[in-house]
C-alpha cells in the first residue's frame, strides 16, 4: 500500500491566511490556538505541546526544548513560514507569547478549549494589556473542508480499513472473543500502514450490539449474534470511520427485517448526501425509513458526523443540524436499530461530499452473511 509520503501534499501554508480572513467578523487581531489537533492543521506540528499566535502578519509557536528540532522539520516541511520558540519555563511561555502579541488591541481564543485556569493567566500575566475575546470553533470551520491531500489520506485511511475487515471478518465464524477481534483489527491496520486505529474500536455482540457504542469485552460471539464492528484507521492524523454489522448463523426473521431496513436507510441517506443539501435533511431522509418500520424509538443517535483530523467533528448529521453540506466534507451516514432482545444493527459509509452527490471512501461489502 501506497505510503502517506506518496501522497498528493496538503496546502497547510495557506491555511494561516484563510484563518486570518475570519478574524475581523470574530473581534479579533490575532488568535491564540491552543487545540494542538488545530495546531496541526495550521502548521503541520504533531507535537504533545504548543502554543499558536496566529496574527495578521506573524505566526509564533511556542513549544519546548523536547520539540526544537521536530517543530522545525515539520515546519519547514510543510512550506510553514513561522517563528519557533522554546520556553522551558512557563514564565518563559508567558514572556514568549506576551511579546508576541505586543501591540494587539484584541486576542481571540479558542472559547471551548481553554480551562478557566488558563484564561485566568492569559488574563492576567500573559496578555494584561490585550482584550481577551472568545471565539468559536474559528480553525474547526475551515477544517470542514478537505484539500485534495487530506482527502487522499482518508481515501488511503478508508482501504486501509476495508483490506483490514477483509482479513479480519472470516473469522468472526471462528467464534472469537469481541476482544479478539478488536485486537486483530488494531494489528490489521497497522500491518497495511496505517499509523494506527483511527479511534476506539468497536465490536459488539448479541445484547452488547444494542449499546451503540459499547466496548470489545471477553463475551464469546456465538451462533445468532450479530456482530456490529465499527473502525477505522488513521494516517498521517487523518481518520476513516466504518460500520459493517455481521450475521453469524442464520438471522431470526426479525434481524432479517433489522438488517433489511438499516441496509435501506443507509442506502437513502448516502443517496440524499449532495453539496448545498441541509445535513438536517439527511438525519431526516435515514430516520423516516427506520420510523416507517415503527422503530424510531430505536435509532438511539444521529445519523453522522464529519471526520478529519478528529473522528468526530462538523458538521454534525442530526436532527438538530443546521449544517448546508458542501462540495469537499467528508462525512458519515450511519443509521442503525438497536433491540436488546435481538441485538444491534448499524451500516456505516465516509464520503465526499461532492457538487453532484457524493463518493464513498469506505468500501467493504455490506452483505450481513459470513461466506
Ligand atoms: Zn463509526
Ligand atoms: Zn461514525
Amino acid at each position: 500500500m501506497t505510503v502517506a509520503s506518496e501522497l498528493p501534499p496538503m496546502e497547510v501554508a495557506e491555511r494561516a491566511g484563510r484563518l486570518c480572513h475570519r478574524f475581523e467578523e470574530a473581534g479579533c487581531e490575532a488568535l491564540l490556538v491552543t487545540r494542538m489537533v488545530n495546531i496541526r492543521y495550521l502548521t503541520g506540528f504533531t507535537g504533545s505541546a504548543g502554543v499558536l499566535l496566529v496574527g495578521p502578519d506573524a505566526m509564533v509557536l511556542v513549544t519546548d526544548g523536547r520539540y526544537r528540532d521536530q517543530a522545525n522539520e515539520q515546519l519547514a516541511a510543510a512550506s510553514v513560514a513561522a517563528r519557533v520558540e522554546m520556553a522551558q519555563t512557563a514564565a518563559a511561555q508567558q514572556w514568549a507569547l506576551g511579546a508576541a502579541a505586543a501591540g494587539l488591541a484584541r486576542l481571540g481564543l479558542e472559547a471551548a478549549h481553554v480551562s478557566w485556569a488558563a484564561q485566568r493567566r492569559y488574563a492576567n500575566e500573559c496578555f494584561p494589556r490585550t482584550e481577551l475575546v472568545a471565539t468559536n470553533g474559528l480553525v474547526e470551520d475551515l477544517r470542514q473542508h478537505k484539500d485534495e491531500g487530506e482527502i487522499a489520506r482518508m481515501a488511503r485511511a478508508g482501504a486501509i480499513a476495508d483490506a483490514a475487515l477483509a482479513v479480519v471478518r472470516p473469522r468472526l465464524g471462528e467464534r472469537p472473543t469481541e476482544a479478539e477481534v478488536a485486537l486483530e483489527l488494531d494489528s490489521e491496520v497497522r500491518r497495511l500502514g496505517a499509523d494506527g486505529a483511527g479511534f476506539e474500536t468497536i465490536v459488539a455482540s448479541g445484547p452488547n450490539g444494542a449499546r451503540p457504542h459499547a466496548r470489545p469485552g471477553r463475551r464469546g460471539i456465538v451462533e445468532g449474534d450479530l456482530v456490529v464492528i465499527d473502525f477505522g484507521a488513521a494516517l498521517d492524523g487523518y481518520r476513516s470511520d466504518m460500520t459493517r454489522t455481521t450475521m453469524v448463523g442464520e438471522p431470526s426473521e426479525m434481524q432479517r427485517r433489522m438488517l433489511d431496513v438499516v441496509a435501506e436507510s443507509q442506502a437513502a441517506g448516502v443517496v440524499a448526501v449532495a453539496a448545498g443539501v441541509g445535513a438536517g435533511e439527511v438525519d431526516q431522509v435515514c430516520r423516516q425509513v427506520i420510523a416507517g418500520a415503527g422503530w424510531a424509538d430505536a435509532f438511539l443517535h444521529g445519523t453522522g458526523h464529519g471526520v478529519g483530523l478528529d473522528i468526530h467533528e462538523d458538521p454534525r448529521v442530526s436532527p438538530t443540524s443546521t449544517a448546508t453540506l458542501a462540495a469537499g466534507h467528508v462525512v458519515t451516514v450511519e443509521p442503525g436499530v438497536y433491540l436488546p432482545e435481538h441485538g444491534g444493527v448499524r451500516i456505516e459509509d465516509m464520503v465526499l461530499v461532492t457538487t453532484e452527490g457524493s463518493r464513498p471512501l469506505t468500501h467493504a461489502p455490506k452483505d450481513p452473511h459470513l461466506p
